[in-house]
């Protein structure tokens, strides 16, 4: 069975000032209003996430005096993916006259993302780029500009041969240690073999200017923030807007939305809280009682291979249709036949994967339904059906010039597409070539 879909209302992003876009962000700081020092430890701030884009927001805040809590799944707070992120972080710092300047990077962005991402928070961006430098090496960050090259092989012999091994493995000493427990071989002696790999699925949650999600007082940073990135991530500015987002954002749209709303004191007695206690107990129980034959990673692993292959950065409409098809009964399959060994009274990395290739079946889904729904090569996706006579990507500007923000309606039902319309004022939308 594959699923369709519904066309909902437009979304607008109405908490963008307008005006001239170098100041809508003092703009928009000038009139939030803020949260009395004193009162600030009054607020109790969840934050889920410690990458990048919540390690900085929980540190900022809680420096402000909020009380802070923070979570994340890992056996670590250190183990966020944030930790792979070895390459470089954009700024608009003008080093040694380099060319750089806020306009630049935010027209860079802008284009970079094949013209997908909202003017006016990819030009605040670019603003607050120069200070997450400055940011970082007062805490003693270490960073460097750019990613690495790419190509099938990435050779260091020659860097070695000029730089000493002391200094590249000062560099990329974490790097080449993952890469050879992975791989068994010795990138100091061997090339690195490397591939272009899909780092990203263009997304996010939809969030306005503030970042604040359709749910009031949920608000969305970092990688999950889809509003910057557009349909392609620049190398490096995956770090320049976890942390932008996490020390400088946040904390100013935050403040404005705590000071506004009277929020009663909530507690674990409260209707929602064991609402949601109950779903997730349930949840679990129901894991636990497929006592199936086939493993999660054997599930997790073919979903994989399904998007990979038919999702990727190449993608068609008979092969998105072919995964619509697999996606539901896949989802099936593991609710009938998955593997959950273990209880639930104690911790259960089997059973915490299970609940999360769960998700990953729901979500699959939707992802391949907005691949096949938007019927454009932009950005980091090439939709074989959308090129040049010459085989370039072509995007549609008059069809997709919009944010796809879809609603989840449940499983097995249609989701709801709401379309937010993409202006650009300041950077107007040409036509990439690839070659
Ligand atoms: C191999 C690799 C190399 C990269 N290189 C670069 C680079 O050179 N330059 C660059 O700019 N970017 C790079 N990136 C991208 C960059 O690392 C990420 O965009 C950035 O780290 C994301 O930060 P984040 O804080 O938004 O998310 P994450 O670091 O993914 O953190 C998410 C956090 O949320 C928590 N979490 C998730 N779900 C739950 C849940 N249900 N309950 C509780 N906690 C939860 C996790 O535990 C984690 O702490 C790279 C990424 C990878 C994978």
């Amino acid at each position: 069975m594959s699923v369709g879909y519904t066309t909902g209302s437009a979304l607008a992003d109405t908490a963008a000032p307008t005006g001239p876009i170098e100041e809508r962000w003092d703009e928009r700081r000038f009139t939030a209003k803020l949260v009395n020092p004193a009162n600030r430890r009054k607020h109790r701030v969840l934050v889920v996430g410690t990458g990048l884009a919540g390690g900085s927001a929980g540190a900022t805040l809680a420096e402000q005096g909020y009380h802070v809590v923070q979570f994340c799944f890992q056996d670590s707070p250190r183990r966020a993916h944030s930790v792979a992120a070895q390459g470089g972080i954009n700024a608009a710092k003008n080093y040694r006259n380099d060319g750089d300047s806020v306009r630049r990077l935010f027209y860079d962005t802008v284009k970079g993302g094949d013209f997908r991402s909202r003017e006016s928070n990819v030009f605040r961006l670019a603003q607050i780029s120069t200070q997450i430098i400055d940011q970082c090496v007062a805490q003693g960050v270490p960073f460097a500009r750019k990613y690495g090259g790419l190509g099938v092989y990435l050779d260091f012999r020659d860097a070695i041969t000029r730089l000493g091994r002391a200094a590249v493995e000062e560099k990329y000493g974490n790097l080449f240690d993952m890469y050879q427990q992975i791989t068994a071989e010795n990138p100091y002696e061997v090339p690195m073999r490397i591939y272009p790999a899909i780092h990203y699925t263009m997304g996010g949650l939809w969030v306005d200017y503030d970042l604040q999600s359709n749910v009031p007082g949920l608000y969305v940073i970092g990688e999950a923030n889809f509003s910057d990135h557009g349909a392609n991530r620049l190398g490096a500015s995956a770090l320049m807007q976890g942390l932008a987002d996490g020390y400088f954002v946040l904390p100013s749209t935050l403040a404005d939305y705590l000071a506004r709303n009277p929020l009663p004191a909530v507690d674990p007695a409260h209707e929602a809280v064991r609402q949601a206690e109950s779903e997730v107990g349930d949840r679990i129980s129901r894991l636990l009682s497929i006592k199936g034959t086939r493993t999660v990673d054997s599930f997790h692993r073919e979903l994989g291979t399904l998007l990979w292959e038919q999702c990727g950065m190449a993608r068609s409409e008979s092969g998105l249709r072919k995964a619509l098809d697999r996606i539901p009964q896949l989802r099936a399959e593991f609710w009938r036949d998955a593997m959950v060994p273990g209880t639930g009274e104690q911790f259960n990395q089997e059973l915490e994967k299970a609940n999360r290739v769960a998700d990953f079946l729901e979500f699959a889904e939707l992802m391949v339904l907005d691949a096949l729904q938007r019927e454009e090569s932009c950005g980091g996706h090439f939709r074989e059906e959308s090129q040049t006579p010459d085989g370039e990507a072509q995007r549609d500007d008059e069809g997709f010039s919009h944010v796809s923000a879809w609603e989840f309606t449940g499983v097995g039902a249609d989701p709801v597409l709401h379309e937010e319309q993409l202006e650009f004022e300041y950077v107007h939308p040409v036509q990439r070539s690839y070659a």
